[in-house]
């Protein structure tokens, strides 16, 4: 049997979107609930798939079938393509499974031509509408078809208006009108050197492949990638009988919402205009009307719309973005979808409805997506103060927040300034580690150089810092103390304004509004809590990220990166004397001097997270990236050591690797040094003592996290040194204290041989940042230079640091948890890198059966939703 590639609307319903894309499935639920929606049929995302299988070509099957549909077309609506009495005209419109707004264009008035246009002036006695849907077609064909870009066309228009004395294209005679189709005709002769195609079934056969072809080009791409849709999708095309909004005054054409998108009031939201077709009314050439005029103007297509309106919102349990033309006072439905809305009217709209008693929570929760959420959690810039600004350039939106400040170019000025009260923004060409503690000094963080995954971007949205990033328009002075962007003359000291969430920059100080969790916001959450049986922990480093954690609903620490504290201040002159000691006693000495610092931050996490689980990851990273960079840090530290600098040089020399990804660091370092993961235990348990004396009726239990093992050995190793120590500690403190120690699960090998992992390790935690590096065999900060190729030619639909790869590593995951399980049945299972707080990944993380998954605080309440969602489909 031949598979089936067309479907007529009345063939198929709202539950085909993967066949039928989201357009043709709702234009079909939509026909066969009666509403009055034109004739049309759809060609399948399966055709769309055999396209690209068949080298870009539409097989001789698929055309049978497209011909076939079009003859049945014909009968329904009494008309004929290209036919000389009686023509049919059609709309050519894509639709993929998931909404892609304006990704892919439309053809509308297909089927025109020069013997067609003379019929429809005659048939309709309205030679100016004949001809401006004629004139429409040529731009639309060949913009979308041939790439002659619709400004082009624009030009002519503008040409003989002007040469008319009129402004508004409603002013254009039937006369105009005729003369824009000769002139269009002529200039894409002139462009293409050939005619304008005549024969409607080819102007179809082509409007269908644009169609096809659209779902590679570039903005589909890159829309893809970032919203996660597998390019394997496709997508639909439907082919429409025309109906007319642009044929005279009792015609017109609009777009509504059932409730309002930006405040979520339940109330009609909308425009149209009269006498225009489809795209004028979002083109902005004409001013449209807001809808309740369509009560006047139209008043028995208003009520049936209304009619329609509450019909659909209740068929589709949400609130619907319709699309609708009059013709002639007869109304026609042309779309219905589930309306793209702002978090905060997606909160109140969902709330609101469980309360009229239309959906249920769990429906409520499904309506808002996760990643919405965020915009509510950093600081806004006041609507209204952004509405009198001007730009001065636009960056990438590389961590969301707004902020506004003095100009600084060193996380030291940037430092001292917030040690003075006063706000800045730190402005630098990149930045690097050490600027950390002078990046969370900022109101914002703004880079020249560097991408959405540069270190400031990563770096500001683990701290939940604005940060726009690669802002190339900056020529920096960074030296002199002033940058120079279009122009205009920045120094240090002016006031800048920076929005992370739309990578704008601003000359001037705007008002800004704080965030909270409060109202429908709180009630909503509290629903995603009850439903949800992920656990959400945090990954916080800090006392300040980890109580942001907590009021945002963390459950827990998940990680803390025991060498983020050594960056700051001091610490790092302790830690270079521990790195570059020769002897036991002289490493002791210099971890004696870092180990009440730890404590003290350690006993403000646990203060922090008031009673709840804290995992603390040992030492990780490759010791020299701590070391002197400069020759007078060397020269300072050889002084603070008594050491001839020429020794530590050489110290600094051998610590050289020629990989240090692959190198001394992690598990390894305590291997060798067992005496850090001493002092980090002297730390971590006394802390915990302190804090659970201050606090009886809390509950303390330390998790020691070991990271980067490979191998059980390296495991039992290290967890002796931990045990021998706590349990002193423990015994002579005489408070009944029980702690944990885990791995992370980074290594392949150690997801391999979880099983006897699972024998020393009471929990595993994915590290998945460096297990998908491990994995695919490639750093996260090097892929960044390639994998756009792998977008481009499809090899790759999205970057694995972002969505988990749940084909390989996940496979990895799935067989650790098993193995440790089968090991260790009430073995404690989380995730916590970056695909903690990634909903994609937290639905897998639902299904393997995780315990928890931890992310950074401003994640927080996007992985409770996450969770809750998940739960909702995957969970029993
Ligand atoms: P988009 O996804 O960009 O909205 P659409 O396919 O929905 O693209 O169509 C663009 C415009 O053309 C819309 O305003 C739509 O209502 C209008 N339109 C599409 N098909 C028809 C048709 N058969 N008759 C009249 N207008 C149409
Ligand atoms: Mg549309």
């Amino acid at each position: 049997m031949t598979k089936k590639y067309t479907y007529l609307f009345r063939e198929g319903n709202e539950h085909m979107r993967e066949l039928l894309g989201g357009k043709g499935a709702n234009l079909a639920e939509m026909s066969n609930l009666g509403m009055p929606v034109p004739y049309g049929f759809t060609i399948t995302t399966e055709a769309c798939t055999q396209y690209y299988e068949d080298n870009e070509t539409i097989n001789d099957e698929i055309k049978a079938q497209i011909f076939e549909y079009l003859d049945m077309l014909e009968k329904q609506s009494g008309k004929k393509l290209g036919d000389t009495k009686n023509p049919l005209l059609v709309s050519v419109r894509s639709g993929a499974r998931a909404s892609m707004p304006g990704m892919m264009d439309t053809i509308l008035n297909l089927g025109m031509n020069d013997t067609v246009v003379e019929t429809v002036a005659k048939l309709t006695d309205n030679p100016r509408f004949a001809y401006d849907s004629y004139r429409r077609f040529v731009q639309m064909y060949s913009d979308v078809v041939m790439g002659l870009n619709k400004s082009r066309f624009e030009k002519i228009i503008d040409d003989v208006k002007a040469k008319r004395g009129i402004e508004s294209d409603l002013d254009l005679t039937a006369d105009d009108m005729k003369e824009l189709v000769v002139r269009f005709k002529d200039f894409y002769k002139d462009q293409l050197h050939a005619d304008f195609p005549q024969d409607p079934k080819d102007q179809l056969m082509g409007a269908i492949e644009a169609v096809f072809r659209s779902w590679n080009n570039e903005r589909a791409i890159y829309y893809r990638r970032m919203n996660n849709i597998p390019s394997s999708w496709g997508t639909a095309v439907n082919v429409q009988m025309m109906v007319f909004g642009n044929m005279g005054n009792d015609c017109g054409t609009g777009v509504a919402f059932t409730r309002n998108p930006s405040t979520g009031e339940k109330k009609l939201y909308g425009e149209f205009l009269m006498n225009a077709q489809g795209e004028d009314v979002v083109a902005g050439i004409r001013t449209p009307q807001t809808i309740d005029h369509l009560k006047e103007v139209a008043p028995q297509a208003y009520d049936k719309f209304l009619e329609i309106c509450d019909t659909l919102e209740k068929h589709y349990r949400n609130m619907q973005d319709m699309e609708f033309t009059i013709e002639k006072g007869q109304l026609f439905m042309l779309q219905t979808r589930n309306g793209k809305r702002t978090a905060q009217a997606a909160l109140k709209i969902a709330t609101d409805m469980v309360d009229e008693g239309a959906i249920t929570t769990d429906e409520a929760l499904m309506m808002v997506e996760p990643q919405q959420l965020d915009s509510l959690l950093h600081p806004m810039f006041d609507p209204e103060a952004l509405k009198s600004a001007t730009p001065i350039t636009t960056g990438l939106p590389a961590s969301p927040g707004a902020g506004s400040g003095e100009i600084v170019f060193s996380a030291e000025e940037a430092k001292q300034a917030n040690d003075e009260g006063r706000k800045v923004i730190l402005v630098r060409l990149e930045t690097s580690p050490e600027d950390i503690e002078g990046m969370s000094a900022s109101e914002a963080i703004l880079t020249v150089r560097g991408g959405m995954t540069s270190h400031a971007a990563v770096v500001a949205r683990g701290m939940g810092a604005c940060c726009v990033a690669g802002c190339s328009d900056i020529d920096m002075h960074e030296d002199e103390g002033y940058f120079v962007v279009n122009g205009q003359r920045f120094n240090r000291g002016d006031i800048i304004s920076v929005d992370g969430s739309t990578g704008k920059v601003y000359g001037q100080a705007i008002k800004s509004v704080p965030a909270a969790i409060t109202g429908n916001f709180e009630r909503f959450m509290k629903w995603a809590d009850e439903r949800r049986t992920l656990q959400v922990r945090t990954n916080a480093d800090t006392p300040r990220d980890a109580k942001q954690a907590y009021e945002f609903g963390a459950q827990g620490i998940g990680l803390t990166r025991t060498e983020h504290m050594f960056f700051e201040g001091d610490r790092i002159k302790a830690m270079r004397e521990m790195i570059v000691s020769k002897t036991t006693e002289q490493r002791r000495a210099a971890l004696a001097k870092i180990e009440p610092m730890q404590r003290q931050d350690f006993e403000g996490l646990y203060e922090a997270m008031q009673g709840q689980p804290v995992t603390i990851r040992y030492l990780d990273p490759p010791l020299h990236e701590f070391l002197p960079k400069t020759d007078e840090e060397v020269a300072e530290l050889a002084k603070e050591m008594k050491m001839p600098k020429e020794e530590l040089d050489a110290v600094i020399a051998n610590l050289h690797e020629f990989n240090p990804m692959l190198g001394h660091r992690g598990v390894r370092l305590a291997i060798t040094f067992p005496e850090i993961a001493e002092m980090q235990t002297l730390a971590v348990i006394t802390a915990a003592i302190n804090v659970q004396n201050r606090h009886p009726d809390w509950h303390i239990e330390p998790e020691i996290m070991i990271p980067l093992v490979g191998s059980v050995h390296e495991l039992k190793f290290v967890k002796n040194i931990v045990s021998k120590t706590a349990d002193k500690l423990i015994k002579d403190s005489n408070v009944d204290m029980k702690y944990h120690v885990g791995t992370m699960i980074e290594i392949p090998r150690a997801a391999l041989l979880a099983d006897e992992i699972a024998q020393e390790a009471e929990f595993f935690s994915f590290g998945t940042n460096y297990l998908t590096q491990m994995t695919f065999g490639f750093s996260r900060d090097d892929a960044g230079s390639f994998l756009s190729d792998y977008y481009d030619d499809n090899i790759f639909d999205s970057d694995p640091f972002a969505h988990l790869d749940t084909k390989g590593v996940g496979k990895l995951i799935k067989m650790a948890a098993e193995g440790g399980r089968k090991t260790r049945p009430d073995i404690k299972l989380g995730i916590c890198g970056e695909h903690g707080g990634d909903p994609a990944s937290i639905d897998f993380c639902q299904q393997v059966g995780l315990n928890y998954v931890s992310c950074s605080p401003y994640r927080v309440p996007i992985a409770r939703l996450a969770a809750a969602q998940a739960a909702i489909k995957f969970g029993k």
